[in-house]
This record gives structure tokens, sequence and C-alpha cells, in this order.
């Protein structure tokens, strides 16, 4: 599945670079020369993952992984450093300030594409291609299927996007607002009461084989999913 991925990089060729090999790796990149362009973007819409420069004009990446990391919204969204810096106190501050992962530059496309996977299944396992099972209910992304006993069941592209987030996310509860971060990606042109609609339109596709239950209503929280 493709994830968006926003470049914060005033490098113009590197930027050019990083974006060039995750749209070979079928992602999606945004791009920002400088911190506070990226935080207009991410306002605009939750990335899946932020690859950061440590070094930017203004605004430190940082700093900038500092705020991401301060605001509810913004908290969850995973971020790799990038940086020429192979000092180890460097390091370690960089992970001191949330960030997940680290890259020293100059890195081969490989590398960059490896650590861009082993963040995603950590962090956003909903942007991989593994597939997930729980009781009788199967999802497979790369086909785009699921499967209750083996029997299909057909979504429509927001209640397979839905299912999977959920799936990938057990026994927690997601708020509304949560949810249309996440598999909207987008909370601002979105109104809450759509989840309740796609929700109501999962469970009725999951009805038959009685695997509906799975997927939980908590009261003034959200929903879950859980296997219990
Ligand atoms: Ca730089």
């Amino acid at each position: 599945m493709a994830a968006t991925v926003l470049v914060v990089e005033d490098e113009p060729a590197i930027q050019e670079l990083i974006a060039y090999n995750l749209k070979q790796a079928g992602h999606q990149p945004m791009r920002a020369d400088n911190a506070e362009q990226a935080m207009r973007l991410v306002q605009d819409a939750l990335p899946d993952l932020v690859l950061l420069d440590w070094m930017l004009p203004g605004l430190s990446g940082i700093e900038f992984a500092r705020r991401l990391r301060s605001d509810r919204r913004t908290r969850g969204v995973p971020i790799i450093m990038l940086t020429a810096r192979a000092d180890e106190q460097d390091k370690l501050t960089g992970l001191d300030t949330g960030a997940d992962d680290y890259i020293t530059k100059p890195f081969s496309p490989r590398e960059l594409n490896a650590r861009v996977k082993a963040v995603l299944r950590r962090r956003a396992p909903q942007m991989t291609d593994d597939l997930v099972q729980t009781g009788a209910l199967a999802l497979d992304p790369a086909t785009h299927r699921v499967t209750a006993e083996g029997a299909p069941i057909h979504l429509g592209p927001t209640e397979f996007r839905l299912l999977h987030f959920l799936m990938t996310h057990p026994e927690r509860v997601h708020s509304r607002t949560q949810l249309l971060d996440q598999v909207w990606g987008d909370h601002v042109f979105v109104e809450e009461r759509t989840v309740d609609v796609h929700i109501r339109r999962l469970r009725k596709a999951l009805e038959d084989s009685r695997t509906d239950r799975l997927i939980q209503t908590v009261r003034g929280a959200g929903y879950r999913f859980s296997a219990d």
C-alpha cells in the first residue's frame, strides 16, 4: 500500500533523489525545503511518515520533530532523521526527540527503502502489504481481498482501509478524529459522522459471517477492534 511520505530536505539534489526512490518503491512523496513549509503541509494532511533532514535553514529538524511530538494530532507520525553527522551523541539526541530511526548521509536507495519499510511495518502496519488475520477474518492488502472463513467479503475502498487499520491496531480505542487522520489521511475537510457511516457499512458487509461483532462501539470514545 502506498504511504504518503513527507520529505523535508533543503538540498534539492538529495530531495529529488529521495522523492524518486520513494516513488520507485510505490510511495507518494510530498516535499518541503524547510520546516515551516513542512508544518503547513502537515496541517493540511497528515503524512504516514516524515523523512527529516537535521540541518535545515530556519527551524531545525530536531525542533520540527519536537513540535510534531508535542501536538496530539501529529504525535504518532513516524519520523526518520537524515543527517550528515555520524556522531553517536547526535544520534542519541535525534532519538531523544522522538525520531523512530536515523539515516546517515550518504545513504544508498536500498538502505533508505529498507528503513522506510521497517519503520512503516513497526509504526504503521496498515501501510504494508502484510496479510492480517484475526480469527475467521483475513485481509490481504496485496490482492485487496477480505475473507471470512475463506468466503469473500466485498468492501468499498474506504471500508477496506478502515478494516485494515482496525485489524492492524486491535484492542485499542480509536476516536473518530484519530480514524479520520489515519484512514482518511485528513481531518480537516471530513466530518466526524462520516466515520460512523463507514463503520455501519463495514459492519453490514461483515454481518453474514458474524464477524461484525469484532468491531465494537465504545460509548463516548470511539471504536475498537477486538477478537474477544
Ligand atoms: Ca540540510
